[in-house]
């Protein structure tokens, strides 16, 4: 059995005395039907993990040195240091404005597995490629870039979030037919590469335009195991919502 993870994405919101204020409002609302979670600012990182008792926070983004000359950067080990425990990388905003491959997407994977951090690997096709059919293709293709050469149980303990770039912050979810297939192909594919126990364990999340609307239809699917949701999840009640929801 696959626990559900539904995360928030935060991105660059929140300060940090929002982000705990958020956090003490929501955290005695968690329960054990699923793992969730809130990804800050690394600046709010450390309040809001001590703030937090039952969610998960997750950092958006790590280098994959350990240090040196990385201006503006932040590492596994300072990620470790605070008792962060999962990091989302790839995420498209990332892929897009600041220059993340799979090939690098790959180091911060292997990076933070050996500091025993669950990364959750976003992948996901743009809107052209959609149009063009080439959505199976691209999810191959990120997921032989981003998790090549792991180890099979570092790979089922992972999450990877499929993540349609034209379906984030839009308001144009994918249909949970579309979500469904393309989150199958993810785990066809991890099956491809590790074998069908590591893919029947993975968890993958479908993310681009959850809302508590709509999270019940994603969470029905069968290779939907939780959600990455970016501008639903910035309000308390909103939040409060899609933990009812999924109860
Ligand atoms: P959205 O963002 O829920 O606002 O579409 C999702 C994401 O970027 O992870």
């Amino acid at each position: 059995m696959r626990k559900p993870i539904i995360v928030g994405n935060w991105k660059m919101n929140k300060t940090i005395a929002e982000a705990v204020e958020f956090i003490n409002a929501v955290d005695p609302f968690c329960h054990d039907g699923a793992t969730y979670g809130v990804a800050t600012s690394f600046l709010a990182l450390n309040d809001a993990n001590k703030a937090a008792k039952n969610l998960i926070v997750a950092a958006e983004n790590c280098h994959f040195e350990d240090n040196g000359a990385f201006t503006g950067e932040v590492s596994v080990p300072m990620l470790e240091e605070i008792g962060v425990k999962y990091c989302i990388i790839g995420h498209s905003e990332r892929r897009q404005m600041f220059g993340d491959t799979d090939e690098t997407v790959n180091k911060k994977a292997k990076r933070l597995i050996k500091a025993d951090i669950t990364p959750i690997v976003c992948i996901g096709e743009t809107e052209a490629q959609f149009d063009a059919g080439e959505t199976e293709k691209v999810i191959r293709d990120q997921l032989t870039g981003s998790l090549a050469d792991l180890c099979p149980k570092c790979v089922e303990n992972l999450v990877i979030a499929y993540e349609p770039i034209w379906a984030i912050g839009t308001g144009k979810s994918a249909t949970k037919e579309i979500a469904q297939n393309c989150c199958h192909i993810v785990r066809d594919q991890v099956a491809k590469m590790y074998g069908d126990e590591c893919a029947s364990k993975v968890r993958v999340q479908y993310g681009g335009s959850v809302k508590p609307e709509n999270i019940k239809e994603y969470m029905a699917m069968e290779d939907i195991d939780g959600a990455l949701i970016g501008g639903a999840s910035l309000k308390v009640d909103s939040f409060k919502e899609l933990i009812e929801k999924t109860r």
